[in-house]
């Protein structure tokens, strides 16, 4: 099967062919990739895509898969038709960035290739069995009826590790399960898993343009440091992440914004650029606290900081924690921030080991001879999930 993977950003879209065979979607090969920046009519780089691969002799489409990220109760991974383009903006307001792109995107190719079904693979997805003791928040029921509620995000780069780490830790019956998530379902109910003698626990880094921490036992996520909006969790890159909601009406008060200038500046104006005011990058801000900018170093240790604060969170929560796990720009490319992460942990027994940590390979295990955990670096691999899952998806919907 032909699966075209379609990334839509707020003004780029950028695809991968997959070629996906075999019947769980195991063997996948990425036969062409492209794409476009400063984008203002999908329609026309969408043409222009199709010619691509044309010209380049693949001619066949099966199936178009699109990492969707938020459609309030809305989620797994269906076929993308007009509800799901309607509950794409109907939740823009808290993915401003991410839901009109894809709405508009989606709807391009139903119109120009009506014949080719388009699958969304939303990032909520892998938080569909997070218990509501942890995806709750302690606001009035009308407020959770409205909708406001813990989401989750980055779902297919989480799953992609959940599945990746129990192959690297020789599991390969969580890993199968793990692969089977969303169209099996859990192996085990999320709750009956604690009783496993021998879970995998795994606590999942995330950390690039955006971040987030996820828990993870037996391939399923126990949690995540994300909520309701991508504004959520950690420090992002100019994004808030957690915030007191005092601080708003504070705001608006203190410095007379409106509620419009609030969301800019918590969307646009905030993260690791607002506490450091050097960049978006931490490849800048880093440079900047090597020189002694102190607003740089604050940003890098503001980081790390949340970081530690959810993967304890998450370790508490499943009594250990088996193998952490970075992933994403950030994570896969920067030793400093994970020997940070790693720092005086010996109690809990992980222990990286700084030359294979400086070596900074790609897929490997950092851990010294000797760490109870595992320290994995897994590069991201998301566009495969959503090609995988399309093709399952596809498939079954055959039978
Ligand atoms: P996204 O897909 O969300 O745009 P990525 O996962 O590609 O994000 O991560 C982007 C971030 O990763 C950049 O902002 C940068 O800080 C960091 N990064 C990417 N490559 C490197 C590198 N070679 N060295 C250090 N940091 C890097």
């Amino acid at each position: 099967m032909r699966v075209l993977v379609a990334n839509l950003g707020s003004t780029s879209f950028k695809y991968r062919l997959y070629a996906i065979d075999g019947i769980d979607g195991a063997e996948a090969r990425m036969l062409a990739r492209g794409g476009f920046e400063r984008v203002t009519d999908y329609g026309a780089v969408i043409g222009q895509a199709m010619d691509e691969l044309a010209s380049a002799g693949h001619k066949t489409i099966d199936a178009v898969g699109f990492k969707t990220v938020l459609g309030g109760d809305i989620t797994g991974c269906l076929l993308a038709d007009e509800k799901v383009e309607q509950a794409l903006l109907a939740t823009a307001d808290l993915a401003p960035a991410h839901n009109p792109p894809y709405a508009a995107g989606i709807r391009t190719f139903r119109e120009r290739l009506p014949a080719v079904p388009r699958v969304a693979l939303f990032e909520t997805a892998f938080y569909q069995w997070v218990p509501p003791r942890a995806h709750r928040y302690a606001v009035p029921e009308a407020w959770y009826e409205a909708g406001i509620r813990r989401y989750g995000f980055h779902g297919a780069s989480h799953k992609f590790v959940a599945e990746r780490s129990a192959e690297l830790l020789g599991r390969a019956d969580i890993a199968t399960a793990a692969r089977n998530l969303y169209i099996a379902g859990p192996a085990a109910s999320p709750e009956s898993a604690t009783q496993n003698p021998k879970p995998l626990r795994v606590i999942s880094c995330h950390l690039g343009g955006s971040s987030s921490v996820t828990g993870i036992r037996d391939g399923v996520a126990i949690g995540t440091s994300m909520g309701l909006s991508p504004q959520s969790g950690l420090p992002q890159n100019n994004r808030v992440g957690d915030l007191d909601s005092g601080a708003i009406p504070c705001a608006m008060r203190r410095l007379g914004l409106s509620l419009a200038d609030v969301e800019k500046q918590l969307t646009r104006e905030s993260g690791l650029l607002g506490l450091s005011g050097v960049s978006n990058d931490v490849r800048d801000i880093k440079t900047a606290a090597d020189k002694g900018d102190a607003r740089a170093r604050l940003a890098l240790d503001a980081f790390v900081h949340g970081i530690r604060h959810w993967v304890g969170a998450f370790w508490l929560e499943m009594g250990g924690c088996d193998a952490l796990v970075f992933t994403a720009g950030i994570g896969e490319n920067n030793p400093w921030l994970r020997a940070a992460v790693c720092e005086n942990l010996a109690e809990l027994g992980l222990v990286p080991d700084p030359a294979k940590n400086a070596a900074n390979a790609t897929e490997q295990n950092l851990a010294a001879a000797g760490s109870r955990a595992q320290i994995l670096v897994i590069p991201a691999n998301e566009e495969l999930v959503v090609a995988r899952e399309t093709a399952r998806l596809i498939t079954s919907l055959k039978k």
